[in-house]
């Protein structure tokens, strides 16, 4: 009997239900349907593009080229491989975008008219959103109060790699996957390309090395970015090349009498602030377009194309901020210390709407994720559910004097700030003009002057909140 596996966001052979159980029927025809979001909005991202191609390029070498390709309506695709291929089962992975639900439904009515079983299996989330409700029955809108209910729940041991899989290519239908047109190889690609490592073993390397060497400390460690005391799974974890099962038994079965609780307990809390996202996302319509707090569509936003530009291109010149957009640019990530400064920037410094940072990081990132990018511009915003509050604003100056008080990260990604003193490097403008051209600094050529008084912009944004 053969059965479609269905990859989606769970690009990988081992923790992977679906292909396990399929592989104790008989033979599979391993498939990939690009099919993008229905919304224009959410129409995936140049940097997420580029990752998933090289995520599929190793997911396809690791079965020995047999992962047929597909564009286009994944029911007609489906339904023109199970007549060809005498298919009794599609199975695959869930997928908690808005859209997907009724997507799923469509497809398992036209399978259930060919007799054809269809099968969802949890393979991305630790719970299923819809397993965690409060004592009345509905959803908790604050973190704590979900993670003390999810931590009741035992979270199962990950599921083995099959030995014995029989994959069946499609020879004349199948398109390569450069045909899917992910990547055009221009330069600013090739420069991303550079700094990751696709696919499902090096995902697993690098939950090893992270466990080895950036775990220890990560409670207090992981708020500065020039250290290595974050995983960046988060491209891993997005598509799938890893599971949070996985993660959770191999942090959680670390001995604690050995290693600082604090350390295992935080880096556990983060991977829950994910499943969180998602079971926003999943409870509240209209989750990753609207404010969670509806008060906040009242809210005086401005809107200036030079200031959103100038942040975009990491020239506003506020370095730290600066740093972590060009980071942005450089490497399809940012330290996550940095994406709350940048936010807070725009939102509350410029006063421009965070959907134009979302959308943003919606095209640069390589982990760019419906629920984590809006659910955390969200509580940057103060909108969101159990969000920061609103008159807390990031301070640029004194974030970055704390978070990178010697300068190592700011200077990586501004090079032009290189040879600054410390004590100037996170406010230039404040610096002797004996100091700037000894530095080589020529502000408002070199480096721009401060796009916005931070001071008179937080007042004013302070105000607007107040008229809500
Ligand atoms: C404005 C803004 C936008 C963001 N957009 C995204 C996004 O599109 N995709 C994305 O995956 N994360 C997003 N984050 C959350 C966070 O910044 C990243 O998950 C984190 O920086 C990834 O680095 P890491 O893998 O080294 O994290 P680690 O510190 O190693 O954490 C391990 C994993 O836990 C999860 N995690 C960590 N922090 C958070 C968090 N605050 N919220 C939700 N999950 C978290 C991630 O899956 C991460 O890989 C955003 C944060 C902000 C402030």
């Amino acid at each position: 009997m053969n059965t479609i596996f269905w990859f989606k966001q769970d690009l990988r052979l081992s923790d992977n239900e679906g292909i396990l159980e399929a592989s104790k029927i008989g033979k599979i025809l391993p498939i990939y349907i690009f099919s993008d979001a229905p919304s224009d909005e959410f129409k995936i991202g140049k940097a997420s593009k580029l990752y998933l191609h090289h995520s599929l390029e190793s997911l396809d070498q690791s079965i020995d080229d047999k992962l047929n390709f597909y564009k286009g309506d994944s029911k007609k695709i489906l339904v023109n491989l199970i007549k060809k291929y005498d298919i009794k089962n599609v199975f695959c992975s869930r997928c908690y975008e808005p859209w997907e639900a009724s997507h799923d439904a469509e497809i398992e009515k036209a399978l259930a008219e060919l007799n054809v079983n269809f099968r969802i299996f949890n393979g991305s989330y630790l719970w299923e959103p819809e397993s965690i409700k409060n004592e009345i029955g509905s959803y908790y809108k604050v973190f704590s109060a979900y993670k003390r209910k999810a931590y009741l729940s035992e979270v199962r041991k990950p599921f083995r790699k099959p030995t014995n899989l029989h994959f069946i290519k499609d020879s004349d239908n199948t398109m390569r996957l450069h045909d899917l047109n992910l990547i055009s190889h221009n330069s600013w690609e090739q420069k991303i390309e550079s700094y990751w490592g696709f696919g499902e073993d090096a995902a697993l390397k690098k939950l090893n090395h992270f466990i080895k060497n950036g775990l220890l400390g990560y409670k207090i460690e992981r708020d500065y970015p020039a250290k290595e005391n974050t995983s960046k799974l988060s491209p891993n974890l997005h598509f799938g090349e890893i599971s949070p099962y996985q993660i959770w038994d191999a942090v959680g079965n670390i001995d604690s009498m050995h290693f600082p609780k604090e350390d295992l307990d935080h880096f556990l809390s983060e991977v829950i602030w994910r499943e969180f996202s998602c079971y926003l996302m999943t409870h509240f319509t209209g989750f990753p377009y609207d404010n969670f707090q509806a008060k906040f569509d009242k809210f005086p936003w401005r809107f200036d194309k030079n200031l959103l530009n100038a942040w975009k291109k990491g020239q506003t010149g506020y370095p730290i901020v600066d740093a972590g957009m060009r980071e942005l640019w450089e490497t399809g990530y940012m330290h996550n210390r940095v994406r709350m400064v940048v936010a807070s920037f725009l939102i509350k410094n410029l006063m421009i709407h965070w959907h134009y940072g979302r959308d943003w990081f919606w095209d640069c990132l390589v982990d760019a994720d419906l629920a984590n990018n809006s659910a955390s511009w969200q509580w940057v915003a103060g909108c969101g559910a159990d969000a920061a509050p609103y008159f807390r604003i990031f301070n640029p100056i004194t974030q970055g004097e704390k978070f990178d008080s010697n300068g190592e990260y700011t200077r990586k990604f501004v090079p032009e700030l290189q040879l600054l003193p410390d004590k100037y490097l996170f406010k230039p403008w404040t610096a002797p003009l004996d100091v700037l051209k000894a530095s080589g600094i020529i502000l408002g050529k070199s480096y721009p002057y401060p796009i916005v008084d931070l001071e008179k912009s937080r007042n004013e944004a302070l105000e607007a909140y107040k008229t809500l």
